[in-house]
């Protein structure tokens, strides 16, 4: 599973909305997603249609999977809550190649290591402690550090 940036919520988005908008960019049907996510179809209409607000775990479990975005971006959309304050973006400085797309068990909350190399996620500027803002940057806009560790150094 891959992570991509038109994933990110947008500001403002309900999760009617965000739902919808993730499951067209997938190009799958309403019947595909709800059978991937383990839910029933009628479940996933109600969310599309801002009937459902809030989702329960074994729902939210089975979204995040059918739809390839992490939990915390549900979360964020059923609390209104602006993606920044729920996300942090992390990155593995070995393995992350600056401009691609990161791997999304990065982001979740509980990952404090790489999953492949084991090394200490990155989650803001090494120089100026800066949180990182975009995975399409290459070096911390606020003092030019690049994010990843290009002496393969492990701090
Ligand atoms: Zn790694
Ligand atoms: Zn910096």
């Amino acid at each position: 599973m891959t992570f991509s940036h038109d994933k990110l919520p947008i500001d403002g988005e309900t999760l009617a909305q965000y739902v919808r908008r993730v499951r067209a960019s997938l190009k799958n049907s309403q019947g595909e997603i709800a059978a991937k996510a383990g839910i029933h179809i009628q479940s996933l209409g109600k969310i599309e249609s801002g009937k459902t607000t809030r989702l329960n775990a074994k729902t939210k479990a089975g979204l995040s999977g059918a739809l390839g975005i992490p939990e915390n971006y549900l979360d964020a959309v059923c609390k209104g809550a602006s993606v920044t304050q729920v996300i942090t973006l992390k990155i593995c400085p070995h393995c992350w190649k600056p401009g691609t797309e990161a791997d999304p068990i990065w982001f979740d909350l509980r990952s404090k290591y790489c999953f492949l190399c084991g090394t200490l996620l990155r989650d803001r500027c090494m120089r100026c402690n800066e949180p990182i803002m975009s995975l399409k940057f290459k070096f911390c806009p606020y003092c030019g550090q690049p994010y990843k560790d290009v002496n393969n150094r492990v701090s």
